[in-house]
């Protein structure tokens, strides 16, 4: 009896650990990647041009970047902007 009791507690503090590590996790990645209309991002890959600052000029499904340095505008979906984006430079706000 004792033994089954050890055991129970055991798996409950197991599955309260995974819970916390994922609300964690996930939590960092979304403040990282806040971005709005007029925010200057860098990307994983710098442009061909040879910059690496893109200003969000058009935001809906689809986002629209320009990139600061040729001025050449890109369209991504939401999704891919997301997972290329690195980080945000200059918020629009500021
Ligand atoms: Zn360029």
């Amino acid at each position: 009896m004792c033994f089954l009791l050890t055991f129970h507690i055991l798996l409950i503090v197991k599955r309260i650990n995974l819970l916390f590590m994922n609300r964690s996790g996930g939590g960092d990645d979304m403040a990282d990647k806040e971005f709005e209309l007029n925010d200057v991002v860098e990307m994983k890959k710098q442009h061909p041009c040879g910059e690496n600052r893109w200003k969000i000029i058009r935001m809906g499904m689809d986002i629209r970047i320009k990139c600061e340095g040729c001025g050449h505008s890109v369209m991504l979906p939401r999704k891919r902007f997301e997972q290329k984006m690195k980080r945000v430079l200059v918020k629009a706000g500021a």
